[in-house]
Order: structure tokens, then C-alpha cells, then sequence
């Protein structure tokens, strides 16, 4: 049994669930409770708040966890970074009212600025010589130059919709961010094999978006044609069909390219195509 901590409500927390239920692992329905546990794999789940998953898995409460980078790095606990999952993007910079005329960096110096990641700011500004003041506050940062309580803010951004809506502006940009899978730096060798299997998992998963499966009928006069147009990893599946002038091909395509390749491989005599979803890619 391994167990995964994962951010109880907000940001994290729905695609954390979604993650695993795409990697086929079943959570019973237990918001309100702090632990649950996963009905068809070894895996209990451990519901936090972000800023106490990093710690939780480098004193081995957990064995895994998901969270923000930007939460890894504020902390400073000591784990290892096993993968992304590739949800969670966002960055962290730097913002001022948007009237001030802003001159770089050193418009820093002396000024206060508000933050929920002191310990990031603070080695921002220690490797660029600003001699900032940074207030901490806990939640809605974005709203502390507005109220005068300081010049400017450090804060997450995505769209940056936040930052506008406030009368702010991006000036600099610290660190870019996103959902890791941390684990301690030297794992239980208990656990080990189980967090390898969920890595398995989870990779088979990310490895399939954004692909279709691809099948396609071709002359065998055009098959060398249309293996050029079609831009697979590998080398394609082809098959003879019952009519012996004819072959079809079966292979994995990126999604963009989809309409793309179908139009080419029309125009060149291929017929009934078909386009499946991909569910998992195991290679
Ligand atoms: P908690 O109650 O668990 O402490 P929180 O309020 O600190 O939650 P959330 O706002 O839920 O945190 O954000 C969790 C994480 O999601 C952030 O640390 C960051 O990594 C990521 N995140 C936050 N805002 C965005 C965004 N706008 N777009 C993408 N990712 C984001
Ligand atoms: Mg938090």
C-alpha cells in the first residue's frame, strides 16, 4: 500500500482525481474525509492543503503527493521530483499598478510588496541585489497596492485576468510552474516497486492526449505515398486486405495533424478512414 497526498479543495484537487481516474484507479466518494482509500489498486489517498504536502511526503506521511512546484519550492522540504503530469501551469511574477512608469528591476528597491512566497521573493531579490520589503499575507495578494497597503505584488498568474481586473501589470515573470508528483529522495524500497507502477500509469495516460488512432485504406501503388504524408513515431501497422490491390495502414497520429493528413490522404485515392480515440499508449 502506498499513500498519495493530494490538495484537498482548490486549484490541484479535481485534476489530481481525474489523473488518477484516468490512470484507472477508482477513488470511493469521500470529500469529507481526510483519508480514503482506492477500491482496485494499493493506494490510500491523503487529503491536504498544499502548502502541507511537501512536508508531508519529506517526513514520509506520504508516500507521494501532488502539488505546485511554486509550493515544493516555497517550502523548501527536502523531495525529489518523480514527474508532471502536465496540468497546473501557471508562473509566478511580478506586478505593479499599472500607471507606474516602470524602469526594471531596481524600481524594486524600497518598495513593499505583497506575497504568499516570501522565501521565492526573497532569493529573487538576494541574487539581484534589490533591497525589497516583502509583507506576506496568506490570501488575496492581488488586492493589497489597491487598499495601500503595499506598491506592488508577487503572485501566481495564469491568464493574467486576475492581475488586470485589479489594475495591476506583469513586470517580470520569477519562475514558471505546474503540478509535480514529489516523493522523498530515497524512497522506501517497499514502496518502490508501487510508485513505479502508478509513474507507469500515469505516463501511459499523458502519452495518449493529444493522439488519435489512424485507419486508413490505400491503393498499393500510393502505399510509399502515403506513408510520407503520414507522420508516425514508428514504423506504421500495414495489412493486406481481401482485395489484393489494396492495404491498409494502422498507426498513431497527433491530433493537430489530423485534418491535415485525411485531406492529403484523400487526395491521394485513399478511402474509408477511420479515426479512433487512443485510450492508453504503452510502449
Ligand atoms: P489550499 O487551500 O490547499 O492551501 P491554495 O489557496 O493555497 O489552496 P490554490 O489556489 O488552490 O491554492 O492553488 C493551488 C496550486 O494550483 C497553486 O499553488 C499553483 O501551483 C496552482 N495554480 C494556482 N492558480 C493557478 C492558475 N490560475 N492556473 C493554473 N494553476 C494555478
Ligand atoms: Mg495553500
Amino acid at each position: 500500500m502506498i499513500r498519495i497526498a493530494l490538495q484537498a479543495k482548490g486549484r490541484l484537487n479535481e485534476e489530481s482525481m481525474n489523473l488518477l481516474a484516468d490512470a484507472g484507479i477508482s477513488v470511493e466518494e469521500s470529500k469529507r474525509k481526510l483519508l480514503s482509500k482506492a477500491n482496485n489498486f494499493p493506494l490510500e489517498i491523503l487529503y491536504l492543503r498544499d502548502d502541507d504536502i511537501p512536508q508531508a511526503v519529506a517526513n514520509r506521511i506520504a508516500d507521494v503527493g501532488i502539488v505546485g512546484l511554486n509550493e515544493v519550492k516555497e517550502k523548501g522540504s527536502p523531495v525529489d521530483i518523480l514527474y508532471e503530469p502536465g496540468f497546473g501551469k501557471c508562473r509566478l511574477s511580478l506586478a505593479i499598478p499599472k500607471n507606474e512608469p516602470y524602469n526594471g528591476l531596481q524600481y524594486f528597491n524600497g518598495k513593499k510588496v505583497a506575497t504568499s512566497y516570501p522565501k521565492i521573493l526573497a532569493e529573487y531579490f538576494r541574487e539581484n541585489g534589490i533591497q525589497g520589503q516583502i509583507e506576506e499575507i496568506a490570501g488575496s495578494v492581488e488586492i493589497a497596492p489597491s487598499i495601500g497597503m503595499t506598491d506592488a505584488v508577487f503572485d501566481i498568474v495564469s491568464s493574467g485576468g486576475t492581475l488586470i481586473s485589479n489594475g495591476l501589470v506583469e513586470v517580470e515573470t520569477v519562475m514558471y510552474s505546474q503540478a509535480v508528483l514529489i516523493g522523498p529522495p530515497a524512497p522506501d524500497p517497499e514502496k518502490e516497486p508501487l510508485i513505479r507502477k502508478l509513474i507507469f500509469r500515469l505516463e501511459s495516460v499523458k502519452r495518449s492526449k493529444g493522439k488519435k488512432y489512424i485507419l486508413v485504406n490505400v491503393p498499393n501503388d500510393k502505399l510509399d505515398r502515403a506513408l510520407e504524408i503520414i507522420p508516425c513515431m514508428k514504423s506504421p501497422t500495414l495489412l493486406p486486405l481481401a482485395d489484393q490491390r489494396w492495404s491498409a495502414i494502422h498507426t498513431v497520429v497527433d491530433e493537430e495533424l489530423i485534418w491535415d493528413v485525411t485531406e492529403q490522404l484523400k487526395s491521394i485515392g485513399a478511402e474509408d478512414i477511420l479515426i479512433l480515440s487512443l485510450e492508453r499508449m504503452i510502449l
